[in-house]
């Protein structure tokens, strides 16, 4: 039998049984900034302190997430129900960690003024008891994380409403936000690169004029999370359709597309490479040394720095190809391609293959005497080189440096009639226009 007779049970008795009860009782001034405990045990003895800054209080309380201490960052705090004031009694459950353990806290705030003043009651509930609970909130958050943000606007009234952060809370936080000022809360958590698109995007007349009911439309950009990390998402939105043709209601998501981007540049990347390089010798092709090459024009006028340019073609090549077999002249062109890089390594330089048995290198920081000096390097090692069963090849080399003025095809003609010089005065030499 219970020791407690209810029919003796009093009023005060219960007041006096709550007070041994409830783990936490503040008194909080939201208006001047302040709170003070009234009474504190178990987990609060040491993780709230006697009094302080009632912003600082929240912070404890509310701006986590993935039930860790790790804090929301900064531009997110205006979405929390908690940056308005308390109409009502309101109650919530809340995660604290305290040494990294989680503690699931009943949190009950009743205003007891009109103004900003209010009584907070905080008391640590069991955690077995939801277990079950949390799992299926981890899942339902699993199935919406892709999801981090929505809302609804009215872009004729500039109201925003049913405001949903999925990693913050499951609730919907009814803010009293306008659409206007929005945009210019979250500019700030947009890359600043992004910024002017967003901005643009995101501006009532360009959504009223480009948006016909219905219409759906994203742009991806890097944007802050809570933990204040940059990450790539998709801002989608979509114009209701409704019977007035005046209304321009849109829902606002922001989706969460970060790994699929990381995969996506990282395959663009790879077909980029696929695209810049020869595939026979694994060196730069045509085109990229075509942009090489305009790159080093545009550098030229620029920075007016020594930049030289080279090309080489080895000699009689037909004739190896003839006697030895297209694929011993495959084999040839892939070591004489070694060749040269293995001479480059040490250089600011670039070097491709311009087709056939051409190949082209742009030297950076490289007057003309100096390249001369490297291309009559190379003409030796490539003379020296033993090539097999082919034996011997030689190449002939034509120099040229960039001029502040050059045009590409300035460039490249005098390039090409300096190998052109070279092959006339007997091949197996360096000449340059
Ligand atoms: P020159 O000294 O005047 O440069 O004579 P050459 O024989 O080297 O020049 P030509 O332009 O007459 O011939 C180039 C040869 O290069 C013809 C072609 O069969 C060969 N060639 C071009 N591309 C390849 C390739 O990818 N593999 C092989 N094996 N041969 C190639
Ligand atoms: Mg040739
Ligand atoms: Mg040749």
């Amino acid at each position: 039998m219970s020791k407690i007779n209810i029919d003796t049970f009093s009023y005060e008795n219960s007041i006096d049984y709550v007070k041994t009860c409830v783990d936490a009782i503040l008194i909080v001034d939201g208006a001047a900034d302040r709170y003070k405990v009234l009474s504190k045990s178990g987990i609060f003895t040491d993780f709230i302190d006697d009094s302080g800054r009632y912003k600082d209080l929240i912070e404890k309380l509310w701006y986590h997430f993935n039930n860790s201490d790790e804090t929301v960052a900064e531009g997110y705090h205006v979405f929390m129900p908690t940056s308005g004031k308390f109409q009502g009694k309101y109650s919530k459950r809340i995660n604290i960690s305290v040494d990294d353990i989680t503690h699931i806290v009943q949190m009950t705030i009743y205003p007891i003024e009109d103004g900003e003043v209010y009584l907070f009651i905080l008391d640590e509930l069991d955690k077995s008891m939801f277990v079950d609970e949390e799992l299926t909130t981890k899942k339902v958050a699993a199935i919406q994380n892709t999801y981090l943000f929505s809302m609804y606007i009215d872009l004729v009234k500039d109201t925003t409403s049913s405001i949903s952060v999925t990693e913050i809370s499951d609730e919907v936080m009814n803010q009293q936000l306008k659409y206007s000022q929005w945009r210019m809360m979250i500019v700030n958590m947009i890359d600043e690169k992004d910024q002017p698109t967003f901005l643009e995007k995101t501006d009532p007349e360009y959504l009223k004029k480009n948006f016909a009911p219905g219409r759906t439309s994203s742009f991806d950009c890097l944007m802050m999370n809570l933990e204040g990390k940059y990450i790539w998402v998709k801002l989608i939105f979509c114009r209701a359709e409704t019977s007035n043709a005046d209304d321009f209601r849109f829902v606002f998501m922001v989706q969460n597309i970060h790994e699929n981007s990381l995969e996506l540049l990282q395959t663009l990347k790879k077909y980029e490479q696929l695209a810049s390089r020869d595939s026979l010798t694994g060196i730069f092709n045509h085109g990229r040394m075509e942009t090489e090459i305009g790159n080093a024009i545009t550098m030229k006028k620029a920075e007016n720095k020594n930049i030289s340019l080279m090309i080489l073609d080895i000699d009689f090549f037909k004739h190896v190809n003839d006697k030895f077999g297209h694929t011993a002249g495959d084999v040839t062109l892939v070591k004489f391609t070694k060749v040269i890089s293995d001479y480059i390594r040490e250089h600011n330089a670039v070097l491709g293959r311009w087709g056939g048995e051409e190949f082209v290198i742009v030297w950076y920081d490289v007057c003309i005497e100096e390249a001369l000096k490297y291309a009559e390097d190379i003409r030796c090692k490539v003379a020296k080189e033993d090539f097999g069963n082919i034996g011997q090849i030689t190449c002939s080399i034509g120099v040229t440096d960039l001029h502040s003025l050059d045009t590409f095809d300035d460039a490249f003609n005098r390039m090409d009639r300096a190998l052109y010089n070279a092959k006339s005065s007997g091949r197996n030499c360096v000449k340059s226009v």
